[in-house]
């Protein structure tokens, strides 16, 4: 629903987009969703040319590890990280993705579905974008048998050049991972049975950066002022800017992903949100960004959050709201009292 590229965005922003990909073949989704999940190990497959030190693997599983620690294990989980230096060695890796979404109990047989996953015009499209070098891709899933999540970077060499970012990349997409893997994606964000997307961008925007401090990588405080002052890595503008231009905003308006208001509001008012619910409201951090998510499937998203946020949604978005208009100063303050506690 949102593959789009901004230019004017930074790199985190292009990487870090949600999208369902289409299913291989019918079955029923209901079913497939209470289906236990498999639980392998991530798989990461990387094109010829890159990776030649073992850095580009090396740094993008320091945020993997890490993620996996915190959250379970997800999956199956592939990624794809790809550039443009050998053709076979990408088709290669195409035809094992296409093989990884063959779905034993279709009608059409293995070799029909490769055909018709490699012929997908979104597929051939990666492809072409791979071989010409350029970023695109991000987080994708299936909805339908067999259920699993893909990271796809079409133009990895820009994660081997940045180890930073290689790691917080990895950390952002596996909370996308934990999230969806407790969601029924086929509903609308807006429904009860899928995550708003503040939910989704916002706190995995949040617990990448403060997962980033946690390995000595980043000054998560810092970083929390520099998405008001100036957007960090996310884009332009940042909150405080935005603020100043965009009287009518909210936080649950699924509108905004084909509009420059989705970095400011999703991601950056998103992480900032979730600053509240653990800094002001006084949750447990690991209760925000994990165990809430664990009771959706069961008493869905507004019940998840009003017993384990103590606040209902509609009252959560009216005190942020008038939380987040406040001054750097002010809004900073959060994070002081709690190293006060500490
Ligand atoms: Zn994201």
């Amino acid at each position: 629903m949102h593959r789009v590229t901004r230019p004017a965005l930074l790199f985190a922003i292009t990487t870090f987009l949600l999208c369902p990909m289409p299913p291989v073949a019918g079955e029923d989704i209901a079913k497939k969703q209470r289906q236990p999940r498999a639980h392998q190990r991530p798989i990461l497959r990387i094109t010829e040319g890159l990776n030649t030190d073992g850095d580009l693997a090396k740094y993008y599983q320091r945020g993997l590890n890490y993620a996996i620690q915190y959250f379970g294990n997800h999956g199956p989980y592939y990624i794809y990280l790809l550039g443009p230096d050998n053709e076979q060695s990408v088709l290669d890796i195409y035809h094992q993705r296409a093989l990884s979404r063959v779905d034993t109990k279709s009608k059409q047989s293995a070799r029909e579905q490769v055909e018709a996953f490699l012929k997908q015009p979104n597929i051939v499209a990666e492809i072409q974008a791979v071989l010409a070098g350029e970023a695109e891709g991000g987080l994708t899933w299936t909805q339908e048998a067999p259920i699993l999540y893909e990271d796809v970077t079409t133009n990895a060499r820009q994660r081997q050049r940045d180890p930073i970012e290689n790691t917080w990349g990895a950390l952002h997409e596996y909370h996308h991972v934990f999230q969806m893997a407790h969601c029924d994606t086929t509903h609308p964000r807006t429904s009860d049975q899928h995550i708003n997307s503040w939910m989704a961008e916002g706190m995995a925007s949040y617990s990448s950066a403060k997962f980033m401090e946690n390995l000595g990588l980043l000054d998560f405080n810092n970083y929390m002022l520099q998405l008001r002052q100036t957007g960090g890595n996310i884009g332009r503008p940042g909150i405080n800017e935005f603020l100043t231009n965009t009287k009518v905003w909210q936080l649950e308006n699924e509108t905004y992903w084909d509009s420059e208001v989705a970095a400011p509001v999703y991601y950056m008012l998103g992480a900032w949100a979730t600053a509240y619910l653990i800094h002001v409201q006084g949750v447990d951090e690991v209760v925000v960004l994990k165990s809430w998510y664990q009771d959706i499937p069961h008493i869905g998203k507004s019940a998840a959050f009003q017993k384990h946020m103590g606040v209902s949604l509609a009252d959560f978005y009216k005190k942020f709201s008038i939380f987040i208009s406040q001054s750097d100063d002010d809004v900073m303050k959060i994070f002081q009292r709690q190293e006060r506690v500490k």
